[in-house]
């Protein structure tokens, strides 16, 4: 195998991954076990007694963070009107932001960190529960299709720095220096006084989350980044972690979060989010209990975190600490900028 796993453990792992997380019904379970055979012996703790049902009927839907979640959702729209599946949407929308060389917090022309290099963050979910994930990766400049293979691909779901380069080179991506000359002009600029102090949202530009129901009901997520601008050199935030940046359950709803990666970290916010509405909130309650599970456990005065949810009816939520957060959402032919409401006035 040319990922370099004994290819016993990696027979294992890829069998649990693709197939464990694929099983629909307690039955598949069953059958798909007998199939492992003895000689793999699942934990009957992994037993799925809870099966996914189908999909619902929630109106095709389309949401994302910031301003440019327009364009990306427009991207994402075609391969839902064309009948396709949320998962490619949601790649095809945020490759759009992450090719824009005036996106200065995603992909080409993010602005570096503190050395001046361009180190960026993505990860991905589908229906079924599997997820890919790269971070600190250099010189691509579409590291959500490099995330979309550890997914599709590999028994793994996060693959970071020159490891996920080598995978990304080995799998068709080229190198290219992702710093534009505006970039590296701002970097030069910023290193005169070298002062490290997150902006609120930062020209109101920040990571992209976008998440996607198709027309079968069937939910995706994708979220991408080049992190804090000036952060420490292997700074990963939370938008390549899978539950922190982004979070999708099929039976649920999904949510992803921008904003100050630290915060949504330490409570696993997207997760949360999910979580929540399983529970019974709304999709926007939840985005409200998860950010005042940051304002009453961490210092969250001058830092931004906003999620942004949608539930199985396709029903949406958007919540932010500090107000001046927005995002797009798609419905239709209809493509729209709205303000989420924030806990500081
Ligand atoms: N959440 C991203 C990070 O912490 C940055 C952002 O959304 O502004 O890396």
């Amino acid at each position: 195998m040319s990922y370099k796993t004994p290819f016993f453990d990696y027979l294992y792992l890829l069998l649990m991954k693709k197939t464990y997380f694929q099983m629909k019904t307690r039955r598949d379970f069953l059958k798909n076990s007998a199939i492992l055979g003895a000689s793999l012996s699942i934990p009957a703790s992994l037993q799925c007694n809870n099966p996914i049902p189908q999909a619902g009927k929630g109106e095709a839907t389309i949401i994302s963070t910031w301003n440019h979640g327009l364009p990306a959702n427009k991207a994402a729209w075609k391969i839902i009107q064309s009948g396709g599946k949320a998962i490619d949407a949601v790649e095809a929308g945020v490759r759009v932001v992450e090719s824009d060389p005036k996106s200065t917090s995603v992909g080409y022309g993010g602005l570096p960190d503190r050395d001046g290099h361009v180190t960026l963050d993505a990860c991905i979910m589908d229906e079924t529960g599997n997820a890919g994930s790269v971070c600190f990766l250099q010189d691509i400049e579409n590291p959500i299709s490099v995330a979309r293979k550890v997914m599709d691909d590999t028994p793994h779901v996060m693959l970071a720095g020159e490891g996920a380069l080598q995978f990304a080179l080995a799998n068709g991506f080229t190198k290219k220096n992702l710093l534009t000359p505006e970039s590296e002009k701002a970097w030069k600029e910023w290193t005169i006084k070298s002062e490290y102090k997150p902006i609120i949202n930062v020209e109101n530009h920040d990571t992209i989350g976008l998440l996607a129901m198709d027309n079968k009901g069937d939910l995706s997520g994708a979220c991408t980044t080049s992190g804090l601008a000036y952060k420490m050199h292997g700074r990963v935030g939370d938008s390549p972690i899978i539950g922190a940046g982004l979070y999708v359950d099929n039976e649920v709803g999904a949510a992803t979060a921008t904003g100050m990666g630290e915060l949504m970290m330490k409570t696993l916010g997207s997760f949360l989010v999910v979580e929540l509405m399983r529970q019974g909130a709304s999709a926007q309650q939840a985005c409200e209990e998860a950010i005042m599970r940051i304002v009453k456990k961490l210092d969250y005065k001058n830092l931004q975190v906003g999620y942004l949810a949608i539930d199985k009816a396709g029903n949406v939520g958007a919540y932010a600490i500090q107000p001046g957060f927005n995002y797009a959402i798609m419905r239709g032919d209809k493509n729209e900028l709205v303000d989420a409401k924030a806990y500081l006035k």
